[in-house]
């Protein structure tokens, strides 16, 4: 308990008397001797700063000899500020027994930062006497000194005895504390270097310092070789001297760092293009709370991998894109989708062709069952059927369905499925492709019709054979039947066997004509001859030698002539014939009763061109519907046993629809069975500009037209000269014969002939070998070829050897004389020229 207090203040010695004033003066200098002797000691002993407590410890024996204590204390005081003090007790030990009662004057010690002198009551007759000092430096209280005396209490003399201990006190220990502090920043600065370059050197990249000079200050790096230049070569080097080509771009990111603060990123590959490395650099501003110039940490990592990664990255990525494009491009062009069922998640999956297929939404919703829908009705059974298999029993299936898109879309495709396993076997998917085999489909199917339409033509050429000989041979019957009657009876029955002999003959000759037209007209090798002619009377001639063929059967011929048809057209009156003789024959031959139709229209004409309808009409035995686009094909004939009885060989229709088509022209065909037949076709002509001076009429030679004229026949075969010789009975021509080209040579050495008739077959020197010795020997004769074989081939020799008249056997008595005619006037013309 606190009974008196005394807070120190200098007073004067209570003590007195000389004798005493000696021992006092003595006992004083003594005291201050020894705090000398304390002090003194004092900065030896707070010389090690982090043993400050150590020094009070021992100095505390000292002081309470010097104060002639009992007790002392003393304590650093951490904190006193906030009413509460926070003491760091050094030698609390040293207190008697109930310190607590010391708190009080303790706390006015620090607070006051004076020194302070108290009796504290302990229960006993000479309480305790305190003395508090506080070790102060700059008014901060360091620490308080507790010293405790129960036989002479203290006085302010005792204060003002340690008052300069105090003050020594506190220097020592404000210095010794800087150098403790000093110690601990040295120690944590140390600690903080060697963990920043432990840190440094766990670290891959390199760190830069750099200053506002942009000079490399610093460098740390955890192993040299990741430098890319010595250490040396860097520190104290600017960006320009140390980075190269990259210096510009390190340049502006210092600049603009130093200027704005910002953090700055840059990439870049490795400054020894040797080395395929990429490096990514990080700046930063140093934040040091220094105001100084400002330092930029540059942090420099070796990003190589990762952009390997990246850039390997995107490899695969590209890959995979163009793996997918091809992917895409193939099943386009192999009209190819594929599908994927989960049967984990059910989910289903379909390619864009798939949708494409079934010209679907993309948005379309799919289902592994939905798919049957797409099938042909016939056909989604089996579809179902495989389908539920393969999820039931995971049996594969290939099929070929009519496939049917949503938009109505019909095309054929082959499905297939199958089972997907993964590596422990288990069933994960179905797998499957679709894929468009229309045109696979057409070609087999186009194939099919092929072999069938060859087995039916390889057919149809048989029975073209048998028809053909079956033909042949009944006019040849008849020749050499008849011959032989006339051989053996030369007057009897004459007129009437010479009529059989030549219906015999001119069937024979057509017969051998429709087949030669046709090989010609299948090898491409017939042209349209381009010459005028009556239409009118083409046709009247034709119907004209039909009429007693209509007559016999006991129906009408009818020819109904449009009178606006101009008198004379350009084309070919041959072929043209040709037709109109296979559609009149055909219908005369079908018809039984009723009539037959010949009509023809002028349908359009402009000048020069004129546009003509024909149409053969006929009420006979009809076509049925699926034989009539067949008749046009060649040897076919609506039924064998029915032509047989009508005669014909499958060919005259072929050979009228190539005609036609041959004119740029069709010809088509109405019938039903019973009901007779209509053909029709338009032909456009040329119409000649002067009509009447093109008309060009074949008038009957006059008797001795050819009176002057000395002809060389050369031929072989002696009938063909003898009816040569007929032939040209009236013409007055005096004629010559020789059976070959070399007799020819020696004829016409004798004398001179105006025109050789000469034969192309011919032993020993034929006609070709013929003509360039008639050229040289007689140049001045006009030659008339004769021949029966009329393919362009001959045409086109002869043109060679310029020779232009020629007469393809048989031939007609006025067209030799015909041809002869020109042959002269040609050659009188170019006499008189
Ligand atoms: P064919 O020499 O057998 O007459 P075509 O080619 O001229 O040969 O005719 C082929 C077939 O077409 C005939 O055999 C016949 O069956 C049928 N046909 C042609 N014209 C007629 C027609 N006017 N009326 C009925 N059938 C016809």
């Amino acid at each position: 308990m606190l009974a008196t207090t005394f807070t120190g203040s200098l007073e004067s010695d209570p003590d007195g008397g000389e004798m005493k004033d000696d021992m006092q003066l003595h006992e004083r200098l003594m005291r201050q001797q020894k705090l000398l002797e304390i002090i003194g000691s004092i900065h030896d002993n707070f010389a090690t700063p982090e043993r400050i407590h150590n020094a009070y410890e021992h100095l505390l024996p000292d002081l309470i000899s010097l104060t002639k204590s009992e007790h002392g204390f003393v304590s650093e005081v951490i904190q006193y500020r906030n009413g509460t003090i926070q003491w760091q007790p050094l030698a609390k030990s040293r207190m008697p027994e109930g310190e607590g009662s010391f708190a009080t004057s303790l706390q006015k010690v620090v607070y006051s930062g004076q020194p302070h002198i108290s009796t504290v009551d302990n229960g006993t007759a000479t309480p305790w006497s305190f003395l508090g000092i506080p070790i102060v430096f700059q008014q901060e209280v360091l620490a308080v000194i507790g010293l405790i005396t129960q036989t002479t209490p203290y006085t302010t003399a005792t204060i003002q005895l340690l008052q300069p201990l105090m003050q020594v006190l506190g220097y020592q220990h404000r210095n010794a504390f800087r150098v403790r502090e000093y110690q601990q920043l040295k120690n944590a600065h140390t600690e903080l270097k060697s963990e920043w370059e432990a840190l440094m050197m766990t670290l891959d990249d390199i760190v830069f310092e750099m200053n506002d000079q942009k000079v490399f200050t610093k460098v740390w790096c955890s192993q040299e070789n990741l430098l890319f230049r010595p250490r040396e070569e860097v520190i104290g080097k600017t960006i320009s001297e140390v980075l190269g080509e990259h210096s510009i771009a390190f340049n502006r990111l210092a600049d603009k760092i130093l200027r704005t603060g910002e953090p700055q990123e840059y990439l870049y590959p490795d400054i020894r293009h040797s080395l395929e490395h990429w490096y990514e650099l990080k700046m930063t501003l140093i934040n040091s709370p220094q105001p100084g110039p400002k330092r930029i940490l540059l942090l420099i990592r070796n990003i190589s991998a990762r952009e390997r990664k990246h850039t390997g990255y995107q490899q695969a990525q590209s890959e995979l894109k163009r793996s997918n494009q091809l992917l895409g491009i193939c099943q386009q062009m192999g009209k190819m989708g594929g599908w994927e069922f989960n049967v984990v998640t059910g989910e289903m999956y379909w390619t864009k062709e798939v949708y494409a297929l079934r010209e679907v939404p993309p948005d379309f919703p799919i289902t592994f069952h939905a798919a049957a829908s797409f099938y042909h009705p016939d056909d989604q059974p089996a579809f179902e059927a495989a389908r539920d298999l393969l999820s039931s029993e995971n049996v594969p299936f290939d099929l070929e369905l009519r496939h049917i898109s949503a938009k109505g879309t019909k095309t054929w495709v082959r499905s297939v499925g199958r089972p997907v396993r993964n590596n422990n076997g288990h069933l994960t998917h179905f797998r499957g492709i679709i894929m468009d085999i229309t045109d696979k489909k057409d070609t087999e199917l186009a194939l099919t019709n092929a072999r069938d339409s060859a087995q039916k033509a390889a057919q149809s050429r048989s029975e073209f054979l048998s028809v053909m000989s079956h033909e042949i041979r009944t006019p040849l019957n008849a020749i050499i039947g008849i011959a032989g009657i006339l051989e053996e009876n030369p007057v009897t029955e004459h007129a009437e066997v010479i009529h059989s002999l030549q219906f015999s003959a001119n069937h024979l000759l057509g017969l051998i004509n429709d087949i030669l037209d046709f090989s010609k007209m299948e090898a491409g090798k017939i042209e349209l001859e381009k010459i005028p002619f009556d239409p009118a009377a083409l046709i009247q001639g034709i119907t004209t030698n039909y009429q007693p063929m209509a007559k016999s059967k006991g129906i009408e011929l009818v020819t109904n002539i449009d009178r606006k048809l101009p008198a004379n057209i350009t084309g070919d009156p041959v072929r043209l014939s040709q037709i109109i003789n296979n559609l009149l024959s055909n219908a005369i031959k079908f018809t039984n009763e009723g009539s037959v139709t010949i009509a023809v229209q002028m349908e359009s004409s402009t000048e020069d061109t004129c546009n003509i309808s024909f149409m053969v009409k006929d009420t006979g035995i009809g076509i049925v519907p699926e034989m009539q686009d067949k008749i046009f094909e060649t040897f076919v004939q609506e039924d064998s046993a029915t032509t047989r009885h009508h005669g014909g060989t499958g060919l005259g229709l072929a050979i009228t629809k190539k005609l036609v088509n041959l004119h740029n022209s069709n010809i088509t065909l109405e019938s039903q069975k019973n009901e007779g037949t209509i053909f029709r076709f338009d032909i456009p002509f040329a119409v000649p500009e002067n009509e009447a001076n093109q008309l060009r009429k074949k008038e009957k030679q006059a008797a001795g037209f050819l009176n002057d004229i000395t002809l060389l026949v050369v031929e072989d075969n002696a009938i063909n000269i003898r009816i040569i010789g007929l032939q040209l009975k009236n013409s007055g021509a005096t004629i010559v014969t020789a059976s070959n080209g070399r007799q020819a040579l020696s004829k016409m050495q004798e004398q001179s002939f105006d025109g050789i008739i000469l034969d192309l077959h011919m032993p020993e020197m034929n006609g070709y070998e013929t003509i360039p010795h008639i050229q040289h020997l007689q140049p001045n004769a006009f030659i008339i070829v004769l021949t029966a074989d009329i393919m362009p081939e001959v045409k086109e020799r002869l043109h060679k050897l310029q020779v232009k008249d020629m007469l393809p056997k048989p031939y007609a008595a006025e067209d030799l004389l015909h041809i002869l005619e020109e042959a002269k006037s040609r050659k009188q013309k170019a006499e008189s020229d």
